[in-house]
């Protein structure tokens, strides 16, 4: 077949590089949702985004059953059609009050959600303020609103607000990570919302890791810093994370989420959530709030593993949130480390270029409230073994002169 897109030649570079992404197939096989098989293999996953455990609870799959044979398998239209169903406004009214906010819109993903609500407020003309280390759907969302963009350093108050001072346009943008989900460090966010109020910009605030997990009653990075919508008059959450299900919404006023119902046009011009997931998450946020030993349960295992780490060489990046990092350089070294992880049972996915800066390649761990203290324990262990044997394998490596490619195996990380 003529292909003037030399797909085949560009795939096979991508392999000859070692930076081919491979899909494994995984089934989560306990009620935990840490324990899965992938290739016949039973493993322990440490990268998963279900924080409180909730993705694989049968409460909440039993609600998702009863409201599929109920309303069935899907919401047949978009919302300003016929698709608005009354699961999908009462999970509306719910979230709101979650994040103490007047009104929240669902969308059907994170991403949407924040392509939507970036291109519904900012367009030519105005200028979008972007942490140089956010989320790539934020990312996105600045570069296709048209609005002028620009990226700050990374959780830096003072350069942000030096470049909203000098910025002549009349409605600015500024948007950042709750919590950064390749460095798990959460945003300084009360510098950045008096930077805001003082330049008279907005805040948008994505809080896809933060929500259910940090602050006292589980609301997030905002909770944890004690702001409100007047300093973040936008919120995004998304719902496949802590809650297990599937969605995001965004939350604010009554005339943000009415704009954003005539404007966003991931909103308008796409089909509604099934209503039985959105059945499903109401049953998950609930779960989320009347038991609020889940997120003490997933912070109490991170507590565990710095303490550990700390006894160890193990050298992690700062970070409190469930994300933590350990940091390895070379992205043969983690990809080597990632291995020897997988071959103990450990699924502990290496990131490396371009997701992250050359010479910053990093094991990604995340913990769920489904882990157990000894779950934690033999992970240091092997990860200490890890380290040491893949940058012993990395010596040896430069020592015969290897070229990095030649030895990066592909099937492991990001
Ligand atoms: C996962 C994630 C998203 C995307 O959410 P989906 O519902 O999976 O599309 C957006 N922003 C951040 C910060 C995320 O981590």
């Amino acid at each position: 077949m003529h292909d003037p897109f030399a797909l085949s030649e560009r795939l096979a570079g991508l392999e000859a590089a070692g930076l081919l992404r491979r899909r494994r197939s995984v089934q989560r096989v306990a009620a935990d949702g840490v324990r899965c098989v992938s290739d016949g293999r039973e493993l322990l996953s440490f990268c998963s985004n279900d924080y409180l455990g909730l993705a694989r609870d049968q409460r909440v799959a039993e609600t998702l059953a009863d409201a599929a044979r109920e309303h069935g398998a899907g919401a047949g239209a978009s919302h300003l059609v016929s698709g608005h169903h009354r699961e999908h406004h009462a999970l509306e009214e719910e979230l709101a009050a979650f994040t103490g906010r007047q009104r929240a819109l669902l969308l059907s993903t994170g991403y949407m959600a924040n392509l939507g609500v970036v291109a519904a407020l900012a367009g030519r003309g105005d200028a979008v303020f972007e942490d140089r280390l956010n989320h790539a759907s934020l990312l996105d969302a600045g570069l296709l609103s048209g609005a002028r963009f620009s990226r700050f350093p990374h959780a830096d108050a003072a350069a942000l607000e030096a470049r909203l001072a000098g910025c002549g346009r009349q409605r600015r943008l500024v948007l950042t990570d709750g919590v950064f989900s390749m460095d798990g460090d959460v945003a300084p966010l009360g510098s950045l919302a008096d930077a805001c109020r003082r330049q008279s910009a907005w805040l948008v605030v994505d809080d896809a890791h933060g929500l259910g997990v940090l602050g006292p009653g589980g609301r997030g990075s905002l909770e944890l810093h004690g702001l409100g919508p007047e300093d973040v008059p936008v919120l995004v959450g998304t719902l496949g994370k802590a809650f297990g299900t599937f969605g995001a919404f965004v939350a604010g006023s009554a005339d943000l989420v009415d704009f954003l119902i005539q404007r966003a046009r991931t909103y308008v011009y796409t089909t509604a959530l099934p209503p039985a997931v959105a059945a499903a998450t109401r049953r998950a946020l609930a779960l989320s709030i009347a038991e609020p030993w889940r997120r003490e349960r997933v912070l109490g295992l991170v507590d565990r593993f710095r303490r550990q780490a700390a006894q160890t060489d193990l050298p992690l990046a700062d970070s409190t949130t469930p994300i933590q990092l350990v940091l390895v350089g070379e992205a043969r070294a983690a990809v080597a480390a990632s291995e020897r992880l997988l071959a103990q049972g450990l699924l502990v996915p290496a990131i490396r270029p371009p997701t992250v800066p050359e010479g910053s390649s990093r094991l990604r761990v995340t913990f769920s409230a489904g882990h157990t203290d000894q779950q934690v324990d033999r992970l240091v262990d092997a990860l200490v073994e890890a380290l040491a044997d893949a940058s012993a394998a990395d010596r040896e490596a430069d020592r015969r002169g290897l070229s990095p490619q030649g030895t990066v195996p592909s099937s492991v990380g990001t």
